[in-house]
């Protein structure tokens, strides 16, 4: 018997098998030759068999004692398997069951003990869930303290127009599932599908023609009805899929109706606030904003002010702008916090929260800074949380911040965008630099390069440039003008080549990207999913290329490989002889995956984001009794 064949039902299986039939009943060793037996000597065979079993499992017990072996739980575990089996059996022969009837009993045990570890599985990460659960909410500390609470929506001046009102609900629904629309809240508004029915102005219709963008996309024929008609909202949608309009066109007829109200004076505003984890990003939006507000004005409306908050440019410049009363403000928390600490700008005015790459933004911890920003509200606002990734914990938080939230989902949570191509490639860590320049031949510019490190996208890029490649580079470590102008040079086509690191993977806009190259495997799949999500935006296709070795955590090449079954790529074959015992339970309940970091190749019990977390705490807790006793010394 080859050893691939053999059951994995352990031991005793083994011994049963060994102890075939053929040899106890003598017949020929032929093996095409199979002759009749009687049932009666089956039966009799199967007697004899099982007295064998006995036997096997008593002498296996005597010799364990004789020979002093005392591996408890192994030999309790043997011999009681062997005697539960034989029992069973044993059972059947006496009742005289039919072979193809204890084959189906025997079937159906297995299954409700399969069933039963399940629930097991399910249970104890529902306790973990539980115990990870943020047992602060995403409120400001004061919203807490006067046990402020709100009910009801804000109310707004829009509504969808009557024709759509009298639709029936069934036919609302049918349109979300043609597009995939998933929503989860009360009333959720009705979808739309042109943005003429959600009565935009036609200059603004103008401008996004202009742009080649005449049909909404499935995030925005939901989103835009929800968040005009003053619905809190977490928006999930892969990466390109237009979720920036669906918090920027609202925003901006919101000003315009508060203008054309009651003009904003000085020192007053921003009436909209929209925070993003960078800088690059914070100044996209913001142009985006400019564009469109730009079209009102040349329209005849009146000129609707927006500022952009962000670190590395001068503070004096952001805040004399702000001192002319702003509408729209766009801003990255770190300068944001600055400025509300030293009283530059305030937000009692303010009533239009989003925070872009929400789940980000608090990953990268800023959630202490967004609990603070949220502090300087007075009265209700509207809160919106946007993210192609946003795992079950951060949704459940964020909740807490939210009233009667309207969830919009357009593919699952965390998964890739169908329209990139993703390759991986085994590089050895030395070979990577020159394979890096073969790997660029795969298509034409513009071609982005991710690396983790600020030395290693340094390095890249002087490779680069010392090969003539037209390359710009990216990084926290760089000034905010070097930033600025490497990104204009390479949005202009200037440059074929952006080397950056992740602060240039969320939610960046550039036209056409037609390769992205990971230069290594991030060490989060969230980040390698907004990575890879700079190509492939918006219906065009692109392709991933990302670079891997024996260097990568086993843990972060499961969720990779899981990832490119779900997203239907080819698996190269050593992802595809990566195998764990955890994968066994990777498809149970609602939830897919990990419910902490929305990994597919793992579930929460065996977390490294969160093994790695509860470490940090752990130490943290550790630091702190230390420091305790050593002042209770003093
Ligand atoms: P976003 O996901 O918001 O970063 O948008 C990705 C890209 O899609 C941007 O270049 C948008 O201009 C473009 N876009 C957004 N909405 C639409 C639409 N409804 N039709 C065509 N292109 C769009």
């Amino acid at each position: 018997m080859s050893h691939s064949n053999q059951s994995t039902d352990g031991p005793v299986v083994k011994r049963y098998r060994r102890e075939s039939p053929k040899s106890e009943s003598n017949q020929s060793d032929d093996d095409s030759y199979v002759p009749y037996v009687p049932v009666k000597h089956r039966q009799k065979a199967m007697h004899q068999q099982l007295t064998r079993v006995r036997d096997l499992v008593s002498s296996t017990d005597e010799e364990r004692s004789r020979t002093g072996f005392d591996d408890h739980e192994n030999r309790t575990a043997d011999g009681s398997k062997a005697a539960e089996v034989v029992d069973e059996l044993d059972e059947w022969r006496k009742s005289n069951v039919s072979l193809l009837d204890q084959h189906n009993e025997l079937k159906k045990k297995f299954e409700l003990k399969k069933e039963s570890a399940i629930e097991k599985q399910l249970k104890e990460e529902e306790k973990l869930l539980e115990s990870v659960a943020e047992k602060k909410a995403l409120m400001a500390v004061s919203e807490l303290a006067k046990g402020i609470q709100y009910f009801d929506p804000i109310k707004t001046g829009w509504q969808p127009p009557r024709h759509i009102r009298e639709i029936p609900k069934e036919k609302h629904e049918a349109l979300r599932q043609k597009y995939r629309i998933l929503v989860e809240g009360e009333d959720i508004p009705e979808p739309i599908k042109t943005f003429k029915e959600m009565k935009f102005p036609k200059s603004i219709i103008n401008a996004l023609k202009k742009k080649k963008i005449t049909k909404p996309s499935p995030i925005q024929m939901q989103g835009l009805p929800a968040v005009l008609s003053g619905r809190d909202m977490i928006g999930i949608a892969f990466t390109g899929s237009g979720k920036t309009l669906v918090f920027v066109m609202p925003v901006i007829m919101f000003s315009l109706e508060q203008e054309l109200s009651l003009p904003f004076i000085k020192d007053e505003g921003p009436y909209g606030l929209i925070i993003c984890p960078s800088r690059e990003l914070a100044k996209q939006t913001y142009e985006i904003i400019q564009y469109y507000c730009e079209a009102l004005m040349h329209s005849g409306m009146p000129s609707l002010r927006a500022c952009l908050c962000i670190g590395g440019v001068s503070i004096k410049e952001q805040a004399d702008l702000i001192r002319r009363g702003v509408h729209i403000m766009v801003a990255t928390p770190g300068r944001l916090m600055d400025m509300l600490e030293k009283k530059m700008i305030g937000l009692h005015v303010c009533r239009y929260l989003v925070l872009d790459e929400a789940d980000r933004m608090i990953d990268m911890g800023f959630e202490e800074d967004v609990r603070t920003i949220f502090s300087y509200f007075k009265g209700q606002r509207q809160t919106l949380l946007f993210s192609a990734t946003m795992p079950k914990k951060i949704q459940n938080f964020a909740r807490s911040a939210l009233v009667k939230p309207v969830t919009v989902n357009v593919g699952r949570a965390g998964a890739a965008s169908k329209d990139v191509e993703q390759q991986v490639e085994y590089v050895k860590q030395e070979a990577k630099i020159v394979h890096l320049l073969d790997t660029l031949q795969k298509t034409e510019p513009p071609v982005l390069i991710f690396a983790e490190k600020k030395q290693d996208v340094d390095a890249i890029h002087e490779y680069l440039l010392l090969k003539g490649v037209e390359a710009v580079a990216i990084h926290g470590g760089k000034d905010q003008e070097e930033r600025s102008r490497a990104v204009a040079e390479f949005r202009r086509s200037e440059k074929d080549v952006l080397v950056a690191t992740d602060v240039a993977s969320k939610g960046l806009d550039f036209q056409e990207i037609k390769h992205v190259i990971n230069y290594d495997m991030p060490g989060d799949i969230e980040d390698y999913v907004h990575r890879i999500g700079r190509t492939g935006r918006y219906g065009r296709q692109g392709i991933a290329t990302t670079f891997i070795n024996k260097s990568i955590e086993e843990s972060i090449l499961l969720d990779l490989k899981h990832l490119l079954i779900e997203a239907k790529q080819i698996l190269p074959p050593f992802l595809e002889a990566l195998q764990s015992e955890s994968e066994k339970y990777l498809d149970l309940g609602d939830e897919r995956g990990c419910a902490y970091c929305g990994g597919l190749g793992h579930r929460i019990t065996n977390c490294p984001k969160l093994e790695a977390m509860q470490n940090k705490q752990a130490s943290s807790v550790g630091r702190k009794d230390y420091l305790a006793a050593g002042t209770a010394d003093w």
